[in-house]
């Protein structure tokens, strides 16, 4: 099986950013596309940022076996196909899945290399004008992410690497040495 990168941490925490600029200075790295039952927000694009999948499609696939690790969070569902692992991983390339914490916690059961990392915001009050700022979320879904924010930020201890998101330049480069101590001959 090829390195699996799981990049976990609270919603708005800036994983996306994070991850968007680690691929763009590791390019061998891919990125696994999960499936999801929430909606597209903006210019999202199916089989692009999401397979966006109905309830009744997730749930049959979830019955199938199909999903390396699932979970609902804030009221929709979330996994990593594993057809999409697969295909990702085929020619031998390290992937990168983002996801968040309970999914997590299944890929260290199932995946046990693979390799984990925690993104933590430099304070509540910083995620929480992240999550206000992204401008992508009701207000309702806000106050909803924070309660599971505040809950999946007890876990941070429980994975082997831990990165502080405060200056986003610091973040990717700490990222990016991991990935050179976990990715030796690259
Ligand atoms: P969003 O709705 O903001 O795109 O994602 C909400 C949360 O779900 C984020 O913490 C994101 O990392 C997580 N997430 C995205 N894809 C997956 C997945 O395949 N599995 C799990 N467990 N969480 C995911």
């Amino acid at each position: 099986m090829a390195r699996v990168f799981v990049i976990t941490g609270p919603s708005g925490v800036g994983k996306g950013t994070l991850i968007r600029n680690l691929l763009s200075r590791v390019p061998t790295l891919e990125l696994s596309v999960s499936a999801t039952t929430r909606k597209p927000r903006g210019d999202e694009q199916d089989g692009v940022h999401y397979h966006f999948l109905t309830d009744e499609e997730f749930a049959s696939k979830v019955a199938e076996g199909a999903f390396v690790e699932h979970a609902d969070y804030s009221g929709r569902r979330y996994g990593t196909l594993r057809s999409e692992l697969e295909r990702r991983t085929a020619d031998g390339a390290p992937v990168v899945l983002e996801i968040e914490v309970q999914g997590a916690r299944q890929v260290r059961e199932t995946l046990p290399d693979a390799v984990q990392v925690f993104i933590v915001p430099p304070s509540a009050e910083a995620l929480r004008e992240r999550l206000v700022g992204r401008g992508t979320d009701s207000p309702e879904d806000v106050e909803r992410r924070l309660l599971v924010a505040e809950e999946e930020l007890t876990a941070r201890d429980e994975f082997q690497y831990q990165v502080v998101n405060d200056r986003l330049e610091d973040a990717v480069a700490e990222l990016e040495q991991i990935v050179s101590r976990e990715l030796p001959q690259r």
